[in-house]
């Protein structure tokens, strides 16, 4: 018995010493920018200072501090307005949909516009043509993005 409270006593001090690592502080930034690489540049605000609740220009990241960046210049960066439908598009005469994107999503809702319910139509640069069933109406994308993207170097 005195020898276990012996060994008790041995290793008492080790399990009094706090068990959190010390471990230095990395700052985040710094990891973002260790694993950025190749990447295009990253959109980092400055973060809120200690003790504040941080705004959207203070906190927000990467495309979406892209997209309020520009509404903050007043442009649209994505440019959400709705296609302009002015015609029918048909085989010989479809309607272009500019895409930074190999593939893109087009809802169509006829011609006149609204004239049917939304129908989503996948436009992607292998197939031509996307023809929505309900009108009738032809749609082709118009790539103007990075050729790169057409190798399916991203799977997003
Ligand atoms: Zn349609």
């Amino acid at each position: 018995m005195a020898s276990v409270l012996r060994s008790f006593k041995a290793i008492s001090p080790a399990l009094r010493r706090p068990i959190v690592a010390q471990q230095p502080l990395r700052a985040f930034s710094v990891s973002v920018n260790r694993s950025a690489g190749h990447g295009p540049p990253q959109l980092l605000g400055p973060g809120a200072k200690a003790g504040e609740v941080p705004t959207d220009e203070a906190q927000s990241t990467g495309i979406e501090r892209f997209e309020l960046l520009g509404k903050l210049e007043g442009v649209d960066v994505f440019d959400m307005k709705p296609l302009e439908i002015t015609r029918l598009g048909t085989i010989e005469n479809p309607i272009p949909v500019y895409s930074l994107y190999p593939q893109r999503q087009v809802g169509c809702t006829g011609y006149p516009a609204d004239s049917h319910d939304t129908i989503w139509l996948n436009l992607t640069t292998e197939n031509k043509y996307a023809r929505c069933p309900e009108c009738g109406s032809v749609y082709t994308l118009n790539f103007q993005g990075d050729e790169a993207l057409l190798d399916g170097g991203d799977d997003h």
